[in-house]
């Protein structure tokens, strides 16, 4: 899809210019927006905020007015979410047409596997729901396989309506190639805009292969959707903080980066300009640091490496090309320091199968 300038985001919002944004926003939560409002400075950039109090929490931002703000309820995470065939709350619609949001977002119910009729329900919800509104659907990983993605896309060009996509999984939801695939073929097909909610680094894959935005969390909690557990308690929050380490575009536990540098510093041959940061707020500081600073800054530096990717990042080839650099990365600090770090699964998951 072509990319267009920054302003038409604004100057014209009907339904079909989403497909040539392009636009990567941060997703944050709604008890710390104004915490994280500061976050995102980049032309293409905006806020996403996401939570059963997100309405109220987006009002009380004072943002830029070229940088969009989207509200996210969320109703589709935790034990008690609703089935996708759940009605819409019309007044959540009409708060985001109040609050004059960059699009609305439906507050939809669980997709689970092979559950069409909700899938459906959504659709049809949003059809109705008035100009300018995108459907949030929250998907079981079953839908990016054969044969739900055949399914999926036939239902969205069916309904016309465009999409947000948010995918459920334990651990990464694009961290395989059958769900790479899968997204792939759904971005090439569709005939609306697909975008990406409650995403990490392959949110720019998504959007190099296509995708009309992708929002990332500033939190982990944030980055997918974990599996409801309805047997038992919920999963305990994710308690790590991550950090982006630049050269290896991956998002790596806080303590682990630090335990890297500590075993890397004594090194003689060290090439310290790996284990620094050259980002604004970082300011060419070691990375050791994002164990101990404050959320903030710790989102800050995440969000000013993705947008800095974001913008070298143009298409499918350059997403390689970033994949490939990350991935000799690792070898090399395999090589020099030993160290064993395993890249992340979404990296191979991108690359075409018969390059290696
Ligand atoms: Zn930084």
């Amino acid at each position: 899809m072509d990319t267009t300038d920054a302003s038409q985001w604004s100057e014209d919002r009907n339904r079909n210019e989403w497909g040539s944004t392009s636009r990567l926003l941060a997703q944050v939560p709604a008890d710390k927006a104004e915490v994280f409002s500061s976050v995102g400075h980049d032309d293409n950039a905006g806020i996403l905020v996401s939570g059963a109090g997100a309405l109220i929490a987006a009002a009380g931002i004072t943002r830029n007015p070229t940088c969009p703000i989207l509200v996210d309820r969320r109703r589709y995470a935790g034990r008690n979410r609703p089935r996708g065939t759940a009605r819409f709350d019309p007044a959540w619609i009409e708060s985001q047409r109040a609050l004059d949001t960059a699009i609305v977002l439906t507050d939809s119910g669980y997709v689970g596997e092979g559950d069409r009729e909700a899938l459906v329900a959504i659709l049809e919800q949003t059809t109705m729901a008035g100009d300018n509104v995108c459907a949030v659907l929250p998907l079981h990983i079953s839908w990016l396989a054969e044969p739900g993605v055949k399914l999926l896309t036939g239902e969205v060009n069916q309904h016309q309506v465009p999409v947000a996509l948010v995918l459920e999984h334990a651990t990464d939801p694009l961290g395989t190639q059958k769900a790479v695939s899968g997204l792939k073929q759904l971005l090439d097909q569709a005939q609306v805009p697909i975008s990406l909610l409650c995403t990490d680094i392959s949110g720019l894959g998504a959007i190099a292969h296509g995708a009309a935005w992708a929002a990332v969390g500033v939190t982990s909690a944030l980055r997918h959707l974990y599996p409801a557990n309805k047997k038992g308690p919920p999963p305990p929050p994710v308690p790590a903080r991550h950090a982006i380490v630049p050269r290896l575009m991956t998002f790596m536990n806080a303590g682990r980066i630090a335990e890297g540098w500590a075993l890397a510093r004594g090194h003689e041959d060290l090439d310290e300009n790996l284990w620094r940061c050259w980002c604004a707020e970082c300011g060419n500081r070691t990375m050791d640091r994002f164990a101990t600073c404050a959320e903030l800054s710790l989102a800050i530096h995440n969000i000013s490496i993705l947008e800095e990717l974001h913008q070298q990042i143009t298409g499918p080839d350059s997403w390689e090309r970033a994949i490939r650099d990350a991935l000799g990365c690792y070898w090399w600090m395999k090589d020099e320091y030993r160290l064993t770090w395993k890249p992340p699964g979404f990296m191979n998951a991108w690359l075409p199968r018969s390059r290696h």
